[in-house]
């Protein structure tokens, strides 16, 4: 990006229209006209870019997608109606039946549901390595492996990876390396200097960081861009124009918001560090935090999760929650709304007891989206719940 992050993210943006707007337009039409038959024959034939239809392409997508991938330091992207619809587009566009993945088993819990359950069905199986065990990756690659795949920081564990590290193994071993970079967002974190191939984002969470709309995007290499792109053209998981205007407007603040999400998480996570009824705090700031050196050499920040363990297990994690009086219970997270979870007992809770024990989900684990009410009311919410 040849301009700072913040200026980009707000000064790039589509072509004014005759009306010379200030502020870039909603562009809801479902398709475009042609001049005349050649032009209709060449556009279908890609002999010149151009929007024809918006499950291809729209002038609102086209420019979230480019804001995505300047951030990213890609070279191409393409946006999807959710973060899911991503990940499996971007999976199933790649994938042949046969091949086989290695992920870590730390991902998010639709993720690992596509993996473990729909995947099989096309003969597509995938090995898992924990977090900690990065050492067995190799022992786990087959002659059909083809994607290696990571989240980091994870949900809800909140364990960093080192991106560098598997992106050297990735290559070694001639994988595709594919990173959830949902809850860093590219202003924290940009894997592709790492060695990623592929980035992928949930625009549902910080990206549009109002709790408004759903979204996905994938970016990274043009050629695996291109495989994606034509999937998706033909299977239809694209970004709705309104939401992807939307999702443009809200990375012009992406900076300053996530700023200060992640000096309320800091904060969130120092309190909670210090008191009496939490067992054990991970963030990936904090200084007791195990890979807090590579967290610091991947992330500007430490993101705005903070995962943490109430004393007292299931029921002592079950009254915290119902004792909140600010922060919200949803399964969202990445609002400007502070929103505590319960893993075990919702998100992850399709997973066996022993999955959720090897991702680090214990029963009494608690994850908080730190939001960006004042910092003052979140801590004070927190402590009279605790108490
Ligand atoms: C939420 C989330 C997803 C899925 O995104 P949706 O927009 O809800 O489909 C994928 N990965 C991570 C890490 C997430 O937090």
């Amino acid at each position: 990006m040849s301009k700072q992050f913040e200026t980009e993210a707000i000064r790039q943006q589509m072509e004014r229209s005759q009306y010379l707007e200030h502020s870039v337009p909603l562009y809801l039409t479902s398709s475009f006209v042609f001049e005349d038959a050649e032009d209709m024959r060449a556009s279908f034939a890609e002999e010149k870019q151009r929007n024809l239809y918006s499950r291809f392409s729209n002038p609102n997508t086209t420019e979230f997608v480019n804001k995505i991938v300047s951030m990213e330091g890609a070279e191409d992207g393409y946006a999807f109606a959710t973060g899911m619809s991503a990940i499996y587009s971007t999976f199933a566009a790649l994938l042949n039946a046969g091949d086989h993945m290695v992920s870590c088993n730390s991902v998010f819990g639709s993720t690992h549901t596509l993996f473990t359950k729909y995947f099989p069905k096309w003969n597509i199986e995938t090995s898992y390595f924990k977090v900690h065990e990065v050492d067995k990756i190799e022992h786990l690659i087959q002659s059909n492996t083809k994607i290696l795949y990571i989240e980091t920081p994870t949900n809800p564990a909140v364990d960093v990876l080192d991106i560098q590290l598997l992106g050297t193994i990735a290559k070694k071993h001639n994988l595709l390396f594919i990173v959830d970079n949902c809850f860093a967002t590219p202003y924290l974190q940009q894997p592709i200097k790492f060695g990623a191939d592929l980035v992928i984002h949930s625009a549902t969470k910080l990206i549009d960081g109002q709790g408004r709309v759903l979204g996905g995007v994938t970016v990274g290499k043009a050629e695996l861009i291109r495989e994606i792109y034509l999937f998706s053209r033909n299977t239809g998981p694209a970004m709705s124009p309104f939401n992807a205007w939307v999702l443009s407007k809200s990375l012009e603040t992406l900076a300053v918001r996530v700023d200060r999400h992640c000096e309320n998480a800091l904060q969130v996570a120092e309190f909670l560090e210090a008191h009496e009824k939490v067992n054990f705090v991970k963030y990936p700031f904090l200084k007791s935090y195990p890979h807090y050196i590579i967290a610091k050499k991947q992330m500007k920040l430490g993101g705005n999760i903070v995962a943490f363990e109430v004393r007292g297990g299931i029921e002592a994690g079950r009254n915290f929650l119902n004792a909140l009086k600010i922060c919200s219970l949803s399964a969202n997270l990445g609002d400007t709304r502070t929103i505590v979870t319960h893993p075990a007992s919702t998100t992850h809770s399709k997973l066996s007891e022993e999955e959720r024990l090897e991702t680090g989900i214990l029963d009494g684990l608690v994850r908080v989206s730190v939001g960006l009410e004042h910092i003052n009311d979140i801590i004070e919410d927190l402590k009279q719940a605790l108490s």
